[in-house]
């Protein structure tokens, strides 16, 4: 299982400040990137993202969860991260959770926001200064009101949404850590459903001490990270 490190060497990814071609080491296609590996292996968004996502919809239809925080920490360890999937899983925990707790939307909902949220490249938070994981949520939020550009109050709450998670990421301070933003972002969202959508989840089910992805992430920043010693308890 890949965890934000190279799907072929297990090498830290970097993130270069300017543009290069570059050869997808599975497919061959050569296009222009900003990320490859300590080893120059580059894989393209398609094939990076190809195993955690296989196993993400394998998983998803079955998960009775109903708290978004606890959905994403079952995503996380049992379908790892790669290239850009943090941006579908926000999505897919997020609207599962309100599939489960309200009945009012279908698996076919569920699967609309992870599409879209899919589509939001790798690398967003720095390179666009906007996060794709809160992207993602308020991605979700349009599923879940039917926004369209040409709507009014469901076009604006889902790009409030939106900005309220930017708001926690950039809070959070660099270097990126997909998991604490994925954290971050669904903390929010949960007020966020409460105030816009009368949705209540049920509290978190999962309990631990410590942060259990600290060890496999290459950025970590242990104690400057608030979730690193967090203690959560059912
Ligand atoms: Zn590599
Ligand atoms: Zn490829």
């Amino acid at each position: 299982m890949s965890f934000g490190k190279c799907s072929i060497c297990n090498s830290a990814i970097l993130y270069k400040e300017d543009y290069f071609e570059a050869k997808c080491e599975f497919c061959g296609k050569k296009e222009e990137t900003y990320i490859i590996c300590s080893n120059n292996h580059y894989l393209c968004i398609v094939c990076a993202a190809k195993e955690v996502m296989d196993k993400l919809y394998e998983l998803l239809p079955d998960i009775d969860l109903k708290n978004p925080l606890d959905i994403a920490e079952r995503l996380i360890s049992k379908c790892g991260i790669s290239g850009h999937t943090p941006h579908p899983i926000t999505a897919a925990a997020f609207l599962t959770a309100v599939k489960n707790v309200t009945g009012y939307i279908t698996d076919e909902d569920v699967m609309e926001g992870v599409s879209r949220a899919y589509e939001i490249p790798g690398g967003w938070c720095g390179y666009y200064g906007a996060c794709g994981a809160a992207v993602a949520l308020g991605t979700s939020f349009s599923v879940l009101l039917n926004a369209t550009p040409s709507s009014d109050k469901e076009r604006s709450i889902a790009n409030r949404v939106t900005s309220a998670c930017l708001v926690e990421v950039a809070a959070l301070g660099g270097p990126y850590c997909c998991v604490a933003s994925i954290r971050a972002v669904l903390e929010k969202g949960i007020e966020l459903s409460e105030l816009h959508l009368g949705i209540k989840f049920p509290e978190r089910k999962t309990s631990y001490k410590k942060c259990w992805t600290a060890t496999f992430q290459q950025n970590c920043k242990t104690e400057k990270c608030r979730f690193y010693n967090m203690d959560v308890q059912e």
